[in-house]
């Protein structure tokens, strides 16, 4: 992208910060991969792509999943391998039906280990009401994986005429966020680092179809939903506020943020605004709108902390501005390194 200032050049290399969701993944994404299998559908750039097929509206949607470690608190990549994925179609108000799921498995994996990620994954399915319909196994030499990888891929059918849609947003829209956020990134990086914290956090990774199907009713008055994935709130917010061509501003004291979280972040220095979740969603509607989504979405318990955290505007296109708890402003830019690699 323009904004990034970066070239790339055949004889640069894959960074982890490629992978991180944040401007280096754009730039791969711009340079890399849509001049060359970008079209009308892909371009897009939603959670998932709406198709049309005969008389179904089709959502559809894959994702790759490499968290280490594959255990950690509150799941495994068994069940984040589901509930990236139902997610991800669930941001195109679509009730996910199918998944394919895909195991890169390294030589000298243990079984045992194995079966209890396959068990995660069945569960985490059941829960989420969705069948696998195809699946593969393939196994790398040892030291050429990093124990298992997993891929899924999913469709669902979009239950209405008006999916949200990441170039939606328009100046005076409302910014609501379902829960607190950050808790996967934190238990993730406790995890992978032996960190110890006063309570016992967990990822926040969870199905979110049951809770984003609650916005259905919304129709046209909803224009656009993204789950918080990598890079955190901040690159869901700057790739909206990029495809609508619209500016951002959010209240930082207004954003929920678990005290275990924030103090995790204070210790090591991040920004909880760029801190994954795995089961958390932001949601854009019209003003008139948006206090009876935050009373909607607090009846179920995975949106218990929703609040209204900014606005769209008019002012600085293409921007995220935060207003800070002693009033000034700063901008908040997608991540440029690799704060948190292999989170998901
Ligand atoms: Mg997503």
């Amino acid at each position: 992208m323009e904004s990034c200032g970066i070239a790339i050049g055949f004889s640069d290399v894959i960074r982890l910060g490629h992978g991180s969701g944040g401007k280096l993944t754009e730039q791969l994404v711009e340079k890399v991969f849509l001049p060359k299998i970008g079209n009308s559908i892909l371009n897009e750039l939603d959670d998932a792509a709406s198709l049309k097929i005969g008389d179904a509206n089709i959502a559809f949607s894959t994702d790759s999943y490499v968290v280490k470690p594959l255990f950690f608190p509150g799941g495994n990549i068994g069940s984040l391998a589901v509930h990236g994925t139902v997610n991800d179609l669930s941001m195109r108000l679509a009730r996910p039906l199918y998944l394919s799921v895909s195991f890169i498995i390294e030589e000298g994996f243990r079984i045992g280990e194995l079966s209890r990620i396959v068990e995660s994954l069945s569960q985490a399915a059941k829960e989420s009401q969705v069948d696998v319909a195809a699946a593969d196994t393939k196994v790398v030499n040892r030291g050429a994986g990093d124990g298992v990888y997993i891929n899924t891929t999913g469709i669902g059918i979009i239950e209405t005429r008006h999916p949200p849609a990441v170039r939606k947003a328009r100046p005076g829209d409302l910014i609501i966020i379902s829960s607190d956020l950050g808790r996967h990134g934190i238990a993730i990086l406790c995890a992978r680092e032996g960190l110890e914290l006063e309570t016992d956090l967990l990822s926040d990774s969870a199905s979110l179809s049951a809770l984003a199907l609650r916005l259905a009713r919304l129709g046209p008055a909803l224009h656009c939903m993204r789950d918080l994935t990598r890079g955190g709130l901040s690159s869901a917010l700057n790739e909206i506020a990029h495809a609508s061509k619209v500016g951002i501003e959010i209240n930082d004291s207004q954003v929920p943020i678990h005290p275990a979280v924030r103090g995790a972040c204070e210790l090591l220095g991040l920004d909880p605004l760029y801190v994954a979740c795995e089961g958390r969603f932001i949601c854009i509607v019209e003003a008139d709108r948006a206090d009876e989504v935050v009373e909607n979405l607090k009846l179920d318990p995975l949106g218990q902390e929703s609040a209204i955290i900014g606005r769209v505007t008019e002012e600085h296109p293409g921007r995220v501005v935060s207003r800070t708890a002693i009033g000034g402003r700063r901008i908040v830019d997608k991540l440029s390194g690799d704060q948190l690699p292999r989170i998901c």
